[in-house]
């Protein structure tokens, strides 16, 4: 299994990193995709720690919607600070997260927007994947993706919790969809029949950790090794074996995230 989208460079997991990645795979999960703030040196320096302790581990770096403001007088600089990052990070393998976060407005819109819009050319430019991350946005997001992604734009709706309309509209961008622990929240009903219906090929499974655990880890710190808990979600929902689901995810995931050329 492959945990597409955690946050395990984060100061939470600093205290007890090497177990984290041990009761990972010893669940079966044998890597992830780390998410790293492009503008957050604490967190870019810890990138080496999580590497040397979980080599299989790849990164997708990226200046996330709330963080836009810090780019505010010159949006530019977001993709220029991603591009230096990418450049130091032979293991990076995508540019997120990035999007637009209409939720919090941590970030004025119209910043978010421009900040989003950079770091899309520059993942065309360098042909990578991008992770979404998209909250109460989702025409803004949409409309971006087509007008910048001139059809060759990869990449992944990352912690998808829609119905299945919204499925279909995400999908139709030719994306993926990344199903997180919130699938086995117990009101979770729509999410669970849109993830039954997404075409296989097009899913991904995530933990978004140190957030949003699965039941039955509801509220303590997540960590990959509950993806476990969505294959299983997945699986009981599609009425397939979490082993089928684990190879078709982990498939998937080499698709998208494949090697650079560069
Ligand atoms: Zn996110
Ligand atoms: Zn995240």
């Amino acid at each position: 299994m492959t945990d597409s989208h955690c946050h395990i460079a984060g100061k939470e997991f600093a205290g007890d990193l090497d177990a984290v990645v041990e009761r990972a795979r010893a669940a079966g999960v044998s890597r992830a995709l780390v998410i790293l703030a492009a503008e957050d040196d604490a967190e870019i320096a810890r990138a080496a720690t999580v590497l040397a302790a979980w080599p299989e581990c790849r990164f997708s770096v990226g200046v996330h919607p709330h963080h836009a403001r810090v780019f505010e007088s010159n949006p530019q600089a977001a993709a220029d600070t991603v591009a230096a990052r990418l450049d130091a990070l032979p293991a990076a393998r995508a540019i997120g997260e990035i999007g637009l976060d209409y939720h919090y407005d941590f970030s004025p819109r119209s910043v978010q927007h421009d900040v989003f819009r950079v770091q899309i050319r520059l993942a065309l430019e360098r042909d990578l994947p991008i992770v979404i991350h998209t909250r109460e946005a989702e025409d803004d997001t949409l409309r971006i993706i087509r007008e910048e992604g001139q059809g060759r734009l990869r990449g992944v709706f990352h912690c998808f919790t829609g119905d299945q309309a919204a499925a279909d509209r995400a999908l139709a961008t030719g994306f993926f969809l990344s199903i997180p622990g919130v699938a086995t929240f117990p009101k979770a009903e729509t999410l669970r029949q849109a993830a039954a219906a997404a075409p296989g090929d097009r899913l991904l499974v995530e933990t978004d950790s140190p957030y949003l655990a699965p039941i039955p880890y509801r509220g303590k710190r997540n960590e990959p090794a509950y993806v476990a808990k969505v294959v299983e979600q997945l699986a009981a929902v599609r009425g397939v074996t979490a082993g089928e689901i684990g190879a078709q995810t982990d498939h998937n995931f080499d698709r998208l995230f494949r090697p650079r050329r560069r």
